[in-house]
């Protein structure tokens, strides 16, 4: 029986592509067939999801795509702003994949020696790849936005991208007010995506990327991965200024986290193979008091300076608590800091595995930078916050989760900030254990989390509702 088929193509670092995964992996389990799109050097990402696929009988394959190397980015000042400088060439990169797509897909359309894979009926891409909007309209494909952002940080994306307000503001502080938010708004220029702080009208690069932003808006939908009643006006204000649907599908995480499966359910290698060992981890935290322990991780790219590790050391050491500290190493971290706080902390160099982590009874609050996911994360498990955002979307979630949701309290903000020390302490002392204001929002947020992913739930009609539309497309009504 040929299924309804949908090409699925996820922006290869890790924030965007774990929650890409697991919504695909709930699209197959409702019957659709998919084919995910990567290159040759993105394959490994892929491979947990094809083999969960495979185990639970559903129809997911890949397709790899090889792409000439990036041209080199231009110098970094430090390792984490490796990664952002080389951002705007893996983007721009990518869009060598068209031509080899646009003849896959040709291709494929004649192809009948498949038995459950028919022709591509619609194409999900994440938003950095708005350039399959154009190879979507060449062949009469219905192309999907995969917004791996929450709605309030892609409705800032989207009006700055559109009326690049920030233009003209010389100073890194300088303000920017966006227009046709739900509300007013203003932000620094420093706390704008940095995509958006560099763009130079001569650039190509930045050219491409301000085109491809925009072509998002001529989309067919939008998926995002949020729930409604988290953030009602943004998802709404999404719907207006698109004008086409937008489905909010969050929070996307394995079925387990919501249904106290196995803690060993929790966490089916999500992301890099994990550098501890997780019975180890879980045995560690099963020693704690309930809601005593703070888990510290930046996200999957951010990697801190001595300077900035120092004082997050000594603040977590003041503060009395135990903790989990997650480093991203690069030989900032010094030597020696596994024995200097073995007493109250757990140190973990490389990837962690945060579901499990933040699932367990005894974490009582996440120092976070804020990447979506991560809040989504702690949120549903109602695990208040301590927020540093560094870049990215980060600093428009500190200010949705600080200003307007109340589950976090803010540490310091920007890539180059140093943590005071007693402010990490004080900080720390007034959110774990959960029975402060950010403690009890989190909790009521996290039931509504829950109940949005349920049966009937908003994000669970909402995807029901796209699978609806998606086979409604297909010629047949598969
Ligand atoms: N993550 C993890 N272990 C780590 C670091 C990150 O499992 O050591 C996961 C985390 O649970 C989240 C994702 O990687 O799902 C990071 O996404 P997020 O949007 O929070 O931040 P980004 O890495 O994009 O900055």
């Amino acid at each position: 029986m040929k299924r309804p088929h949908v090409l699925v193509i996820p922006f290869p670092t890790q924030g965007h592509i774990i929650p890409l995964l697991d919504l695909s992996l709930s699209l197959a389990s409702r019957g659709l067939a998919l084919t995910l799109l990567t290159t040759p050097g993105n394959e490994p990402l892929l491979r947990p999801l094809l083999s969960t696929a495979s185990s639970q009988n559903l129809f997911i394959q890949s397709l790899i795509l090889p792409l000439p190397p990036p041209p080199p980015p231009p110098p970094p000042h430090n390792e984490t702003q490796l990664l952002i400088h080389s951002l705007p060439h893996l983007i721009y990169s990518l869009e060598g994949l068209a031509d080899p797509l646009e003849q896959w897909l040709l291709q494929q359309k004649l192809d009948e020696s498949s038995d459950e894979f028919g022709p591509v009926i619609c194409i999900i891409s994440d938003f950095f790849l708005g350039w399959t909007q154009d190879t979507a309209t060449k062949l009469g494909i219905p192309r999907i936005v995969f917004c791996p952002s929450g709605a309030f940080a892609f409705s800032v994306i989207s009006s700055v991208w559109k009326y690049m307000p920030h233009l003209g503001v010389e100073s890194d502080e300088g303000e920017v007010s966006i227009p046709g938010f739900p509300h007013p708004l203003t932000l620094r220029k420093f706390q704008l995506s940095p995509l958006a702080q560099v763009y130079k009208s001569s650039d190509p690069v930045h050219e491409f990327i301000k085109y491809i932003m925009n072509l998002n808006l001529q989309s067919w939908g939008t998926l995002i991965n949020t729930f409604y009643s988290l953030e009602t006006p943004y998802v709404d204000h999404l719907r207006t200024v698109s004008g086409r649907p937008v489905w909010s599908v969050g929070p996307l995480l394995p079925p387990a986290v919501f249904h106290h499966k196995q803690k060993q359910e929790m966490n089916p290698q999500r992301g890099n193979p994990n550098s501890i060992n997780e019975a180890l981890c879980l045995q560690w935290l099963d020693g704690r008091k309930e809601r005593s322990v703070v888990y510290v991780c930046f996200g999957s790219m951010a990697i801190l300076s001595e300077k900035q590790n120092e004082e997050i050391a000594a603040g977590l050491e003041a503060s009395e608590e135990s903790f989990i500290w997650v480093i991203r190493d690069n030989g900032n971290a010094k030597v020696g800091l596994e024995e200097r706080v073995k007493k109250k902390g757990l140190v973990i160099r490389g990837w962690a595995p945060q579901l499990l982590i933040l699932s367990h009874p005894s974490v009582g609050c996440f120092v976070t930078h804020c990447g979506w996911n991560s809040t989504l994360e702690s949120i549903s498990l109602g695990i208040p916050m301590i927020a540093w955002p560094l870049t990215a979307d980060q600093h428009s979630d500190a200010l949705l989760l600080v200003e307007y949701l109340r589950v976090a309290v803010r540490l310091c903000e920007g890539l180059n900030a140093v943590p005071n020390r007693d402010m990490l302490a004080s900080a720390v002392k007034r959110v774990v254990g959960g029975e402060g204001e950010e403690g009890l929002r989190v909790q009521e947020l996290s039931r509504a989390a829950r109940e949005a992913v349920k049966q009937g739930g908003s994000s669970s009609s909402n995807l029901e509702d796209f699978v609806t539309c998606i086979r409604n497309l297909a010629p047949d009504k598969l």
